[in-house]
């Protein structure tokens, strides 16, 4: 099963890097914060406390989350937009630090990888948990501006309050017990604020082929 893991802060542009590495290995992709998001937004529908561990583990065992490149389905509905709301990024952290939250999602990543015999998953824990024996293992990463400035040039919004809500995303998601964001052992950093998304595919691609023997 060939894996390639990209972990990083929120911004660093995982999502989009991670689709155009997926086309040119013809390996499919997971976005593994979708599925975090989807828990997040049910917590919020149902008015669960998103500090309460055990009820949100609850709304995560009982979902039923499809994520199939970017359309994401939840009990049946698309999400794929109610995700990316404000409210959903204010709390999805603070319910990602739950350690049966977490459980739950690693068994379903794990099984999306085993069905798909692979692919290209991005996330905070990739490299590091869920798929430590992952082929190459990506931190990617870039200057707390850089993230900021293209966060508000695909969604809108003020680049102050971009740069609050993606700060303290990163300050929960580094800090957690649980699986905290981390570069994985033996995983390479790239650095995306001065590079272009073309000179980091190729990057990658250029390392998984080197590993991996592909020859395309
Ligand atoms: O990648 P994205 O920004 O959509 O992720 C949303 C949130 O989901 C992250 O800020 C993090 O709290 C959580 N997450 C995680 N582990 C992953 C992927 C996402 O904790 N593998």
């Amino acid at each position: 099963m060939r894996v390639i893991a990209i972990d990083g802060p929120a911004g660093a542009g995982k999502s989009t890097v991670a689709r155009r590495v997926a086309a040119a290995t013809g390996l499919p992709f997971l976005d593994t914060g979708a599925m975090y998001r989807c828990v997040a937004l049910s917590v919020l529908r149902h008015s669960v406390d998103p500090n309460d561990h055990d009820a949100t583990a609850a709304v995560a065992r009982r979902l039923e989350v499809r994520v199939d490149g970017e359309k994401v389905e939840m009990d049946g509905e698309d999400v794929s937009s109610a995700i990316r709301e404000p409210g959903v990024n204010s709390v999805v952290s603070v319910i990602a630090a739950h350690g049966g939250v977490r459980d739950v999602m690693r068994g379903a990543q794990r099984e999306w990888a085993t069905r798909a015999g692979g692919g290209v998953v991005e996330g905070r824990d990739i490299g590091t948990v869920v798929f430590p024996d992952a082929d190459v293992k990506i931190f990617l990463t870039a200057s707390p501006m850089r993230r900021a400035a293209r966060r508000v040039e695909q969604s809108g919004g003020d680049i102050h309050e971009v740069a609050r809500s993606i700060e303290d995303r990163d300050r929960i998601d580094s800090t957690r017990q649980d699986s905290p964001l981390r570069p994985a052992e033996g995983s390479i950093t790239v650095d995306s604020s001065d590079m272009t998304v073309d000179q980091v595919v190729e990057a990658i691609v250029r390392h998984y082929r080197d590993k991996c023997g592909e020859d395309r």
